[in-house]
């Protein structure tokens, strides 16, 4: 049996792309997965049945990681529902993109809101049972612009950037009750997210990378598994760079 039967995962943003990916690496028989998404419910039965066909059960809800209310009803639900909570990823996410001169206050608060205070307002939960629990995982999608920067990304790039910030402030606060808090930073992945780029963009972003691809979904979430394994139980407050070279 694998080591994370009958363990508790939450996972936002898992009717496609990376978060589905993650859902999939963790999906065991016993594994319990929830996930949120916020419009595609098509999406998030093919992810609940995908977790299903490997053993696993899994349950997508439409939760919007920036209402708060909507999250605490959320992981309230999943813990009172499991007795606990092992792990938590934070991967929901947008883009908003705009040079700094024409964005507007609303993309700027829109790619706060889903990316970084989803996060914090989904961490915030976690952690009380977690403490309690003394013990769990929690697990940030960041990106690599969080930390290179990117020009026509000031809302994504902050909102990634203090991504990074939240993970190193609780991997501190939370470390003395056996709790783990770290960041994954993809690079170039092809997903929805990702979609809109045009060959000439997707050629130019290609030439950046030392490896001579994107990266795949299952890349960024086999790290993501092994950062909430066993293995892993040292590392804490780390950013995982996960890109192909582009960024060093
Ligand atoms: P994606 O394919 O666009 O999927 C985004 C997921 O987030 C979907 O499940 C979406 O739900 C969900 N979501 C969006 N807004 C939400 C909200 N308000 N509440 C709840 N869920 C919400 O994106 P992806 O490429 O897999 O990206 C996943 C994460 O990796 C993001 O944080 C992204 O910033 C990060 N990342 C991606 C790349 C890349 O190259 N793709 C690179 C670096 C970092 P719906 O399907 O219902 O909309």
């Amino acid at each position: 049996m694998s080591e994370h039967s009958h363990k508790t995962i939450v996972v936002t943003g898992g009717s496609k792309g990376i978060g589905r990916a993650v859902c999939e690496a963790f999906s065991a028989p016993g594994a319990r997965i929830f996930f949120n998404y916020a419009t595609d419910a098509a999406g998030a039965a093919e992810t609940e049945r995908r977790i299903t066909a490997a053993g696993g059960t899994g349950k997508g809800v439409q939760v919007d990681v920036s209402s708060e209310d909507e999250v605490k009803a959320f992981l309230d639900g999943v813990i009172k529902e499991t007795g606990g909570l092992d792990v938590l990823v934070n991967n929901a996410g947008i883009t908003r993109d705009g040079l700094i001169v024409r964005m507007k206050t609303s993309d700027w608060d829109a790619v706060m809101d889903v990316n970084l205070k989803g996060a914090f307002q989904a961490s915030k939960i976690a952690a009380k049972a977690m403490l309690k629990q003394r013990s769990g995982r929690i697990i940030n999608i960041s990106s690599v612009v969080g930390a290179s920067g990117n020009p026509g990304q000031a809302n994504y790039v902050a909102a990634k950037a203090g991504l990074i910030g939240l993970t190193k402030a609780l991997a501190k606060e939370l470390a003395s009750r056996g709790i783990t808090v770290n960041a994954v930073a993809p690079g170039y992945i092809e997903t929805d997210m990702t979609a809109a780029m045009t060959d000439a963009q997707r050629e130019a972003m290609i030439a950046q990378i030392p490896l001579g691809r994107p990266g795949t979904s299952r890349e960024i979430a086999a790290a993501v598994r092994f950062l909430a394994s066993e293995e892993a139980a040292y590392i804490t407050g780390h950013v995982l760079h996960v890109n192909g070279g582009m960024y060093m």
